[in-house]
């Protein structure tokens, strides 16, 4: 068998004369009768290969016999390609391979799809997926998730940080999420959990005396499935002792300043900036601002208070809000432009939307003419920075509302007004989230999750008298509006854990029940400590440009969590069932 001696896409000019071997799959052939032309394609690139009857015969009768996606081991001589015949769009486009010696590998079917097709249906590609990983788009993101990784982990390593593993087989941790569930054959009725996250192992790590814990960790959460979101993703997840918020941003920030390095070549900007999450919503109405462009958010409600428009004295009456934004250059919006915006703000839950066109001569069309005086007018112009010929748009409503509706008109105003530079990236912390926010029974829940530590002693003191308004030590990374990531600095006193988990409706027994290993692991001896985790797989997707998550994951679950290429979630043998204590009650027709 020929043995590899060069990648096919690294021969160069200065191969010409040199003997070499390629092994690889054949991208295209061309059948000239007397010479034939291979294109080789390997994981470093491809070259031309070029196979003549009448001084390699042997060679020509086997590439006669090869197709599309044929593994084949070629030998021969490197050549510069004939004056005229280069080809610069190719790293080896100078030189040809002129073989002598040929040999099938393997063959292969008639590839699922041809290789250079962009339109290929999403389905097809993920049940041959092995055979789509082979494309130099996929095989480029392959390459860029392990570039990005390893430099994440090398700095991790340079910053003194262990990488430990935790188990997968655990018992359910709260991320906000339900769990997948795996039966445990030898405990009848027993169940492990997979982990939604390392949280508790982080934490008890640190108990352990570990101090600067990470891990590339594999999570799993069974959501509801949002588009683009996976039943299992990957986490760099880590965890400090000893340490304070702001060791956690610079640590991160250098983190990731390395894997933009690695991934794009682009040398970040630290320290990042930071809003507070109070700042972020009333600026930006988002928790993960893009901060690529302005627009931002005013509050009108001063101004506004003595109207007599309904809606505006119901939101503020009812305790609400009412802000808008200015969109330069829209004043000339026709009716139905308006009315797709009104239609993107109900969509979010707004009851309508106000609008306010500026003519050049400084007039108003609005919504709410008689509602408005010039004076008015003129007032909400200086409050959002608008001038002539721009369109302000106002939402009145209970305040998250409001901050939702004009994030999102925000966005894709920006989006179709050309504001938002493509090739920026604007990172940004967000902190001081509130402890809790209300579900919908009205009860408390972490708004990150029940193990982050209470801001200030007053916030401390807040638990029992005001619960809503504890502000905690969490964070969020953002970057172009995506969140990257959340962490925060942990509670390390037992009966403060209790106190929080009784606030969101674990009594104290239920609570050693559930979290007992944890409870005593902070007792004995837990210093102080706090961590985030960041997602891998956003990342990669942002770095490598991909429109989907799943174009940067190997094998990726489809919509609703299936795997078209294992056909699975897929039903287990009578006897596995029975061998797991376990009965299948399907839910019946319809439900
Ligand atoms: N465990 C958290 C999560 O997965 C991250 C953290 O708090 O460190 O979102």
């Amino acid at each position: 068998m020929l043995k590899r001696t060069h990648g096919a896409g690294t021969l160069r000019a200065s191969h010409a004369g040199d003997t070499v071997t390629v092994c690889g799959w054949v991208r295209r052939r061309r059948d000239q009768g007397g010479v034939i032309f291979i294109d080789l394609w390997d994981r470093s690139g491809l070259v031309q290969t070029v196979f003549d009857s009448s001084d390699a015969a042997a060679a020509h009768a086997v590439a006669d016999q090869c197709r599309g996606e044929f593994v084949v081991a070629l030998r021969g001589v490197v050549r510069p390609r004939p004056a005229g015949t280069e080809n610069p769009r190719l790293d080896t486009g100078a030189v040809e391979l002129r073989v002598s010696e040929a040999e099938i590998l393997n063959p292969s079917r008639t590839p699922p799809f041809l290789l250079t097709d962009e339109q290929v249906s999403e389905e097809i590609r993920l049940l041959h997926r092995y055979v789509d990983l082979r494309r130099p788009k996929m095989q480029a993101n392959l390459a860029l998730r392990h570039r990005v990784v390893k430099a994440c982990r090398d700095t991790l390593d340079a910053e003194g940080f262990w990488e430990v593993e935790t188990p997968c087989l655990i018992r359910s941790t709260p991320e906000g999420a339900r769990d997948y569930v795996v039966p445990a054959r030898v405990s009848p009725g027993g169940f492990y959990a997979l982990p939604q996250s390392p949280q508790l192992f982080k934490q008890m790590l640190q108990v352990s005396g570990v101090e600067r814990y990470f891990q590339i960790a594999r999570c799993f959460r069974d959501e509801a499935s949002r588009a683009d979101r996976q039943p299992e993703f990957t986490q760099i997840d880590l965890e400090m002792s000893f340490i304070s918020q702001d060791d956690v941003f610079a640590v991160v920030e250098r983190v990731v300043a390395a894997m933009w390095q690695a991934g794009t070549g682009t040398a970040l900007a630290t320290p990042f900036p930071r809003l507070s999450h109070e700042e972020a919503l009333a600026r930006f109405g988002s928790d993960k601002p893009d901060m690529r462009f302005g627009m931002e958010l005013q509050d009108l409600g001063d101004l506004l208070a003595g109207s007599e428009l309904r809606v505006f004295q119901n939101a503020l009456a009812s305790g609400g809000a009412i802000r808008g934004i200015a969109a330069p250059g829209c004043a000339g919006y026709s009716r139905k432009q308006i009315d797709e915006l009104t239609e993107l703000a109900k969509r979010f839950g707004a009851g309508g939307l106000v609008s306010i066109l500026l003519d050049g001569e400084g007039g108003f069309r609005s919504s709410i003419q008689r509602y408005l005086t010039p004076e008015q007018v003129k007032e909400l112009q200086e409050r959002l920075g608008a001038g002539p010929g721009d369109l302000i748009l106002i939402v009145a409503d209970r305040a998250a509302v409001v901050s939702e509706a004009l994030n999102r008109l925000r966005l894709h105003l920006g989006q179709v007004l050309g504001l938002i530079p493509e090739n920026d990236w604007k990172f940004v912390w967000v902190l001081d989230f509130p402890l809790f926010e209300k579900d919908e029974k009205g009860g408390l829940t972490p708004s990150h999750h029940p193990f982050s530590h209470p801001k200030t002693a007053e916030d401390v003191a807040l638990l029992d008298s005001d619960p809503e308004a504890v502000i905690a030590s969490v964070y969020d990374l953002a970057v172009n509006g995506v969140e990257l990531g959340s962490g925060s600095i942990r509670v390390h006193d037992p009966e403060l854990q209790i106190k929080i988990l009784e606030k969101i409706g674990i009594p104290r027994e239920a609570a050693w029940e559930r979290f007992g290993f944890l409870l005593n692991a902070l007792s004995y001896g837990a210093p102080p400590h706090g961590g985030i985790a960041l997602g891998v797989d956003r990342i990669a997707q942002l770095l490598a440009r991909e429109a989907t998550i799943r174009d940067v994951i190997a094998f990726p679950k489809a919509a609703s969590g299936y795997d078209p290429m294992l056909d699975c979630p897929a039903p287990i043998e009578p006897e596995q069932l029975a061998e797991l204590h376990l009965a299948v009650v399907l839910p019946a027709e319809g439900e």
